[in-house]
């Protein structure tokens, strides 16, 4: 029987390196305070992966950063995992992920592609982002993966900047072909400390955005993707204001109706 003290998933931070500079990033290495960053080599990875999967029995590692695709020996510690029969989830910005040589290195070796969606609105994501051209890489990213036939949930941060444009940007997520849309708090830690006022949503925006994912079909804390629902906790003394429905992401399947989309939104 398996231990139910023990995890069975892991959410593996690989790398603290970043091609994005995003406003909302809860990393703490992008912290005012200075934080010690670096990554281990290939073979030090390997061998905290095992040491894991063997004392847990694990079934899933989901790899993040900063941006995964930065390190050259991604696909190589991919393959290792695929070899040892667990699932892999993959959180990207998506930024490198539309390039060709990524997406055949990847593609049928991840269970879920977690990219983000900040906005349907170019500006805004790319202010989000911090980079001018990532709207345009990660809707590519998005399209050429479910092209591919993978399995792609996109990621809304639900800030002050992005949330009127959370209705279309459902719409934009699904005509694209993702398999979910994942609702995600703002965590005020790393450099989303630093705009907090400008980034920090009201309640009332919150559970407008609640109600609006509502007409689409709402999963708070959805099993179906296990680990799309382990988000961090907050770093540091700030705990952000969730509404009650939900106690972390909630996942949003492409279920509704256009009709009634059309008529909420435009009275
Ligand atoms: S939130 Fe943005 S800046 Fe932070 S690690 Fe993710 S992609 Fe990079």
């Amino acid at each position: 029987m398996a231990n139910r003290l023990l995890p069975n998933t892991l959410i593996f931070e690989i790398t603290s390196r970043c091609n994005l500079d995003c406003l909302h990033c809860y990393n703490v290495w992008k912290n005012p305070f200075g934080y010690k960053i670096g990554e281990l080599p290939t073979i030090e990875t390997l061998d905290l992966l095992n040491r894991f999967l063997t004392q847990t029995g694990a079934k899933s590692v989901t790899l993040t950063g900063g941006e995964p695709l930065l390190r050259n020996d991604l696909p190589e510690i991919i393959s290792w995992l695929n070899s040892r029969k667990v699932s892999v989830n993959l959180i990207s910005n998506g930024n490198l992920l539309c390039q060709e040589k990524w997406i055949a290195a990847l593609c049928g070796k991840i269970s879920i592609f977690e990219l983000p969606l900040l906005s349907c609105e170019r500006e805004i994501h790319d202010r989000m982002s911090g980079f001018d051209g990532a709207f345009d890489s990660v809707t590519r990213a998005i399209a050429e993966l479910k092209l591919a036939g993978e399995r792609v949930v996109s990621v809304f941060v639900a800030t002050k900047l992005n949330l009127p444009t959370w209705a279309e940007t459902l719409e934009l997520a699904f005509a694209l072909g993702v398999d979910g849309v994942m609702f995600n708090r703002f965590n005020p830690g790393g450099r989303g400390f630093q705009n907090l006022q400008r980034l920090q949503a009201t309640p009332e925006e919150l559970q407008m955005a609640l109600r609006i994912g509502g007409v689409f079909s709402i999963c708070p804390n959805s099993r179906e993707f296990p680990l799309v629902t382990a988000v961090p906790e907050p770093i540091g003394h700030i705990t952000p204001w969730i509404p009650s429905e939900i106690s972390g992401p909630a996942i949003i399947h492409p279920r509704f109706s256009e009709t009634s989309v059309k008529n909420r939104f435009n009275p």
